[in-house]
């Protein structure tokens, strides 16, 4: 249920509302809006009547909603929301790009691919310093000293930083370092991170799960905001079919479903989601035009040599080339792609 509150509700006719939820055991979520003040209810395990709501004073309206996510759902929010990240706005006109590598290796390397992907018209980098890998035996990210020379990178360059929490354990310091928290795609259900996250006040980014549906993605998402963490940013990366010449299948479906069932900001993972260098630009173009706010690219000064997800990683000038036809395609539809002053 949503309640939807008159122009000229005062602040009293708001607590008002929020204390008849409380009293029936339920939570009172402020939805945040330009047009509007609205309430979500979550919490509640039946059909809430909207009639004791609708006569409240200051209430406009009560509208059921018909999706099983609530607060992320467009139905509470018609508006598109846009998520402050540090001192750059997500979501709207504004698309982002978030490069860097899968993995922070060394200093020479994180601050390097910084320096370039920044010059290139990255806004923030990428690079996992706790890595989720499939075999044991695999690099397993620098931990803490990759925090640190995230860190590091950001201070040479401004760029924000985006890195992956792998668990709750680690929560802490992870989310000290990065600007936005990545929930990796294994990770997706992990329900107490999800939760813990929510109570973590730094903008999420989300990454679908390997074989996960978009409602399956969607309810994770409202983990995050019903634990009162509304800075979410949804992540496609490519989901698991029976194609085996690609490393995922880059399902761009997804954008504009998300777009239309959330107000969130969507983004793409080309680099996950093909898994083949040369494949990479073109889906990075395919990504901007199906209307995604954003793509994050794997970029490695010496993909050959990258510790992880080389097969993947775009070089300097592939990645500068392929930001200029980003730009394009974002100009073409009436968009701007985000710089650093
Ligand atoms: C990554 O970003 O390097 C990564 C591990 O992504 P995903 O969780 O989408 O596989
Ligand atoms: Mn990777």
């Amino acid at each position: 249920m949503l309640i939807v509150m008159k122009p000229d509700a005062t602040p009293q006719d708001i607590e008002r509302v929020n204390e008849e939820i409380r009293r029936r055991g339920w939570t009172p979520n402020a939805i945040p809006g330009n047009t509007r003040t609205a309430i979500g209810i979550t919490g509640n395990k039946g059909p809430v009547e909207p009639e004791p709501f609708r006569v409240l004073p200051g209430v406009a309206d009560a509208i059921p909603i018909s999706q099983p996510f609530k607060l992320v759902s467009r139905e509470v929010k018609p508006e598109d929301s846009q998520i402050p990240v540090g001192n750059l706005m997500v979501g709207g006109k504004t698309i982002h790009v978030i490069a860097g590598p899968c993995s922070v290796e060394t200093r020479e390397q994180i601050v390097g691919t910084a320096q370039s992907v920044k010059k290139s018209g990255a806004t923030m980098l990428r690079g996992g310093a706790f890595k989720p890998r499939t075999s044991p035996y695999e690099f397993q990210g620098l931990k803490n000293d990759g925090l640190e020379l995230l860190a590091e990178a950001r201070k040479e360059t401004g760029l924000l930083v985006v890195t992956e929490v792998k668990d709750t354990a680690t929560l802490p310091q992870v989310a000290e370092t990065a600007d936005i928290l990545q929930i990796g795609a294994r990770n997706m259900q992990n329900f107490s991170l999800l939760e813990a996250v929510g109570e973590v006040r730094k903008p999420v980014l989300l990454k679908r799960g390997l074989s996960a549906t978009i409602k399956e993605l969607l309810m994770a998402a409202e983990y995050i905001v019903a634990k009162g963490n509304t800075r979410v940013i949804l992540c496609e990366r490519g989901i698991r079919t029976f194609e085996t010449m690609t490393r995922n299948t880059l399902d761009l479906n997804a954008v504009p479903m998300l777009k239309a069932l959330s107000h969130l900001p969507v983004f793409v993972d080309p680099s996950h989601g093909i898994g083949v260098r040369k494949a990479v630009p073109a889906m990075m173009r395919a990504a901007i035009a199906v209307g995604a706010d954003g793509v994050i690219v794997e970029v490695h000064p010496d993909p050959p040599r990258a510790l992880s997800d080389g097969h993947q990683s775009l070089d300097f000038s592939e990645f500068d080339r392929a930001m200029t036809e980003v730009r394009a395609i974002a100009g073409a539809l009436g968009r701007e792609v985000a710089r650093l002053g």
